[in-house]
């Protein structure tokens, strides 16, 4: 993208725009910031540029009659909160690459955008329609994708348009190239110590995961709801916290596979617990990994704090994937804020750290931390999904 010369052509952007509006009114503007670069660059290269975006799951939450709520899934509002932070010249179409769109886009001036409507309000969107990809394909002479939050879907806008363009012609922005290359980077090119910080709520979920780093890792700490049907898998008592029952067999399996290739797995040593999910219950600390019948764990305890920070603060590569307790609520919050801090201190004494895929991405914000690790990802089931070791769709179709 960056020896490009786009003065006066046309690039077709694919951007993740997909931002919370409540009666019009963006409430979080940081996906749209986030591409910023990439618009501003192709701007100041006098592009004229289309910018596609999907938002919300319009085909899926229909009206009551069975109609698409074109109102509560328009990008409308997204068209003026470029025009602010632009200053350039937005016009919007109200279909994409229907005749609306071809109608503005004679208008279309160099260094200014055509902001298209919903890439979902189209049905071929989702199916990865090879018609209408062409049809998107044909709107420009160059496409870049810097929707990395999309990349691991085949849809027509992420990955089968991409297919209409040459190598010369198509580029991942700005964002997206940094959430490869990070992701890449931690996978292919780590410098050991390699620890991995895996929580959330769900085993299930990281399975693939888990296995996938086993394979480059020296040590992975298990903390978070998926910790415990870890636990329940050596013998502990885990009272009532988050159990996969159906998953204990897998669990033992993940244990003996560490051992066999030499990866340290390490658990919680204690825990915060409660008697219900809540924030306004008495809380305590377990002595060890066991629990009450009648508790649940819903933190790490501090001596896990302890030992997890010992293997971070001595590592020289981090991944951190799921926070270690229900961080939402203040009781069970300091878990996951010891290990974010101790990231944070690794980082600073010179270790790369990759923060992302779940909900860690968010703790690390609400913390006020970002800016003291290496790099944040923005695509949650993107980067999750890149770290299992998959090929995402729309990272694909543009290296093809
Ligand atoms: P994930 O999207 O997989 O990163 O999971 C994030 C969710 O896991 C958050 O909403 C946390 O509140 C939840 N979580 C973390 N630890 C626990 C726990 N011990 N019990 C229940 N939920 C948890």
């Amino acid at each position: 993208m960056q020896n490009w010369e786009v003065n006066g052509k046309t690039v077709l952007l694919r951007v993740d725009f997909n931002v919370p509006i409540k009666d019009g009114v963006i409430k979080d503007a940081s996906r749209i910031e986030k591409s910023l670069d990439t618009i501003r660059f192709l701007l100041a290269k006098g592009a004229k540029l289309i910018v596609l975006s999907h938002l919300g799951r319009p085909l899926k939450e229909l009206l009551p009659d069975g109609t698409i709520d074109y109102g509560k899934f328009s990008l409308a509002p997204v068209s003026e909160a470029l025009r602010k932070s632009l200053g350039v010249n937005v016009i919007f179409a109200k279909d994409c690459a229907g005749s609306d769109t071809i109608e503005q886009l004679n208008q279309l001036k160099a260094g200014e955008i055509l902001l298209c409507e919903n890439t979902r309000f189209n049905k071929q969107e989702e199916k990865a329609d090879p018609l209408w990809s062409k049809q998107l394909a044909d709107l420009a002479e160059f496409y870049v994708n810097d929707a990395f939050g999309s990349a691991h879907r085949e849809h027509a806008s992420t990955a089968t348009v991409a297919r209409f363009f040459d190598r010369d012609h198509k580029a991942f922005g700005f964002l997206m190239k940094a959430e490869v290359d990070n992701g890449k980077k931690v996978l292919h090119d780590a410098q050991k110590p390699f620890t991995a910080i895996l929580g959330g709520a769900k085993v299930s979920d990281k399975i693939l995961l888990i296995e996938n780093l086993m394979d480059r890792c020296d040590h992975i700490l298990i903390g978070g709801g998926m910790a415990y049907t870890l636990l329940a898998a050596q013998g502990y008592r885990i009272g009532t916290s988050l159990l996969e029952k159906d998953k204990i067999d897998l669990a033992k399996e993940l244990i003996e596979k560490a051992k066999s290739k030499g990866v340290q797995l390490v658990l919680p040593e204690d825990s915060v617990v409660a008697a219900q999910f809540s924030n306004d219950v008495p809380i305590r600390i377990t002595q060890d990994q066991n629990i009450e019948d009648n508790e649940m764990g819903l933190d790490v305890g501090p001596k896990t704090v302890e030992l997890f920070s010992q293997y971070i603060l001595k590592s020289k590569t981090l991944i951190w994937n799921g926070p270690m307790g229900v961080f939402e609520m203040s009781n069970f919050a300091s878990g996951t804020k010891a290990i974010a801090q101790a990231v944070a201190d690794a980082t600073s004494q010179g270790a790369y750290s990759l923060i992302g895929g779940g909900d860690s991405a968010a703790a690390i914000n609400q913390f006020g931390l970002a800016a003291q690790v290496s790099f944040v990802s923005t695509g949650g089931g993107a980067m999750l999904e890149l770290l299992e070791g998959k090929e995402l769709p729309g990272v694909a179709a543009i290296l093809d």
